[in-house]
């Protein structure tokens, strides 16, 4: 197995809150691999934590065999690894294509030089084509225009995946893809996340919804008290009484 991400011995804590206790999991290039656990388990501080929101208090995070432990989010995603953020209340006002184009893949040093050499509008004009190719591949094209705040809920969970497409990345961290979205829609983002797997893209997706974990992650990996509690296959953890004590109580396991 080729590991893409590499987690090791993360901690963090909250004011004396131990939410990471020392995670270690591996993701395999080319997988969509679940990161599942009861309320309260981590698995939220430990996206934070690799995505460069929150430095780790201590352990490792290793990325295509680069060292990105505590490095900020905007180089984090100069890398190839980003994650999808929930459409922001203001900026849902904007339209699809210009949602987009706000993540689009330039660095506040390649702005400067740009600005500088009088090259905005060729930095604007490729935003604007990667965006449209973007938008087209999660058929989102007829949308284009319109508000964000005027999608479906499902509409809505593709443009935040659009938008960290923007960037080209390597690996996708992606969060409750389907909260919210209502069955046909699931399957129709499924699709969608199945032909990114294809085109190379890897992802490590947190989802209370079981039934989507069994159709679409391969492995699975369970997260307990700040801790990796076990992985396997969907069928694997499902029949693991350990699993199913972890989830006694929680309101997730379907
Ligand atoms: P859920 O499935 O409910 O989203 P989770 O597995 O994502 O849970 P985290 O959100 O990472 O778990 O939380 C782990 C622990 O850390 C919890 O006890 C939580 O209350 C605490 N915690 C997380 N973020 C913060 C914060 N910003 N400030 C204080 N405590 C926090």
């Amino acid at each position: 197995m080729t590991a893409l991400l590499s987690v090791r011995g993360l901690t963090r804590s909250y004011y004396g809150v131990q939410a990471l206790r020392g995670v270690d999991f591996d993701v395999a290039a080319g997988t969509i691999t679940a990161l599942i656990g009861p309320n309260g388990a981590g698995k939220t501080t430990a996206f934070q934590c690799i995505s460069g929101v929150v430095p780790p208090d201590g352990g490792q995070v290793v990325f295509g065999g680069m060292d990105i432990t505590g490095w900020r989010a905007d180089r984090v995603t100069g890398a190839g690894l980003t994650r999808t953020f929930q459409i922001a209340r203001g900026i849902s006002r904007l339209s699809v294509l210009d949602n987009l184009m706000l993540y689009a893949a330039d660095q506040p040093g390649e702005r400067l030089a740009t600005a500088l050499l009088g090259g905005g509008r060729a930095a604007e004009e490729a935003a604007r084509v990667r965006a449209v190719e973007v938008a087209r591949r999660l058929n989102l094209l007829h949308v284009a225009n319109n508000p964000a705040a005027a999608l479906s809920g499902g509409q809505k969970k593709l443009l935040e995946i659009g938008r960290a497409l923007m960037a080209s990345p390597r690996m996708i961290l992606l969060d409750e893809p389907i909260a919210g979205v209502n069955p046909s829609l699931a399957e129709e983002i499924a699709e969608h996340l199945r032909g990114l797997r294809d085109d190379g893209i890897t992802f490590l997706v947190i989802e209370h919804h079981m039934d989507l974990i069994a159709r679409l992650c391969d492995p699975v990996i369970v997260m307990a008290e700040g801790r990796r509690l076990t992985e396997g296959s969907f069928s694997q953890i499902a029949a693991n009484p350990e699993v199913q004590e972890a989830y006694m109580g929680s309101r997730t396991w379907a």
